[in-house]
């Protein structure tokens, strides 16, 4: 075997000039690698000479190929605002930039500093929360499925919490009510059908084992037709008097009045504390549009029980949250909406659009693509069924092809009607013109 005798060496290799910027540990590790690669090639006969160029650029390829991010960022181009595969809410770079002091230095996140001990993690943020909402207390956790577990741990275990069957939902494949409540040692008592529950039906299955009546936001789905649902407000006062927790996972809150008639049929954060829940929850990064976090309000004394959850450690947030979310709130207070992506896009007006759609059709060219109306989604399980409107740049041509070859270029749009769309709701401004490069580089 005369050819394995021509494989040059590692020492060598490394050596060459082409290599001179690179890490020579994992260089080393990776020329080991295509080595032992080449040798098993010449063994199996599959290679009949050895061609020092050819390993060399193999070697650079590897080397390049470990830090080619799998992480990209993308333009969405399908209307979505609150996309759970593209990462729902972003953070503005004004907000990060405001955080960014408490994430690059030591801070008091859990340091008193007026008395020099030990301080409280959750304060800096909840007190900036119970200003914005009005309620008592706050806890801020992982995410809302954290929330939710969180909160049926500490006061159901082996005690009964009342649903009803037309809320046993699942979010995002891997939440079920049903199993989230196993899981926590709730147990759950179903009631009423899946089209109709009505307060009496809550009432009939108290008993002495009851600890909890939950409500839970249908988010991704809604029932049409013959249906009724228990208001929160009567389950909140059917609770009261039966000395028994009220909860209702929200799913998504959001505070100022919706666009395009969309507050109409879901009540506001402000509305739901009005009527003095014993407990709420909600995420973070959907309509509220912050990072990811699962924030729970109401009563003090319930909130300290929370608190003192052994669960609570494994669940708790880390400073990068908690300074991002905390500017948020912030940005809420001074009412900067603008600041916050999720509402500047939802509250972005369709002339507005039209007038960023058709600068980019001038630019491409009426033959090619032409802007028309469409119609988009909140998205992420939040206003389920509630369409809006929305502006699209029609890419003219094979509609499946269009998709491929757009998403090859990181750019998502959506096909209608075999027809290739480019939503302008979700495409950021600061884009437009690299979108328009990716149009000139797929048509031209
Ligand atoms: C989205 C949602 C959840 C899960 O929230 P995450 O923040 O994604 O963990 C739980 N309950 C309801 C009703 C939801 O809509």
């Amino acid at each position: 075997m005369n050819k394995l005798r021509e494989i040059p060496k590692i020492d060598k290799i490394i050596k060459n000039d082409i290599f001179k910027n690179l890490n020579i540990k994992l260089l080393t590790q990776i020329t080991k690698q295509q080595i032992e690669k080449l040798r098993e090639d010449i063994l199996q006969n599959r290679v009949q000479k050895v061609d020092n160029l050819k390993l060399l650029k193999e070697i650079e390829e590897a080397y390049k190929e470990i830090f080619k991010p799998s992480l990209k960022p993308l333009i969405n181009a399908t209307g979505v605002i609150l996309h759970t595969n593209m990462g729902r809410s972003l953070i503005s770079k004004e907000l990060l930039k405001r955080a960014q002091p408490l994430i690059c230095n030591y801070s008091n996140l859990e340091y008193n500093l007026k008395d020099g001990c030990r301080g409280e993690r959750y304060e800096h943020v909840s007190s900036h929360l119970k200003n914005l909402l009005g309620v008592e207390d706050i806890l801020v956790v992982n995410n809302n499925a954290s929330a939710v577990f969180l909160v049926l741990n500490t006061f159901a275990k082996d005690a009964e919490v009342i649903v009803s069957r037309g809320e046993l939902v699942e979010i995002g494949g891997s939440f079920r009510i049903p199993e989230v409540m196993s899981q926590s040692g709730a147990i759950l008592k179903e009631v009423g059908a899946t089209n109709k529950t009505k307060l009496s039906d809550y009432k009939a299955s108290i008993n002495e084992n009851s600890a909890m009546l939950m409500k839970v936001h249908q988010s991704n789905f809604s029932i049409e037709g013959f249906s009724e649902s228990t208001p929160y407000k009567n389950i909140k006062e059917l609770s009261r008097q039966e000395n028994l927790i009220d909860y209702y996972d929200l799913g998504s809150g959001y505070i100022p009045i919706l666009p395009y008639n969309l507050s109409k049929k879901e009540a506001s954060l402000i509305d739901i504390l009005k009527l003095n829940p014993s407990l709420i929850s909600f995420s973070g990064d959907k309509l509220f549009g912050s990072v990811q976090a699962g924030i729970i309000a109401g009563k003090k004394e319930l909130i300290e029980k929370l608190k003192h959850n052994q669960l609570l450690r494994m669940l708790r947030v880390d400073k990068i949250t908690l300074s991002l979310l905390e500017e948020t709130i912030k940005a809420y207070l001074k009412e900067e909406y603008e600041l916050i992506p999720t509402l500047q896009m939802l509250f972005t007006t369709t002339d507005e659009l039209e007038k960023r759609a058709l600068h980019v059709e001038a630019q491409i060219g009426k033959e090619y693509c032409e802007v028309q109306q469409s119609k988009t989604v909140m998205g992420g399980g939040t206003l389920p069924n509630r369409e809006f409107p929305s502006i699209a740049l029609h890419i003219k041509g094979k509609a499946q092809q269009l998709e491929r070859e757009f998403r090859a270029k990181l750019t998502i749009g959506r096909i209608e009607n075999d027809r290739f769309l480019l939503d302008f709701r979700t495409i950021m401004q600061k884009d437009e013109e690299l979108l328009i490069q990716i149009i000139k580089e797929v048509l031209l």
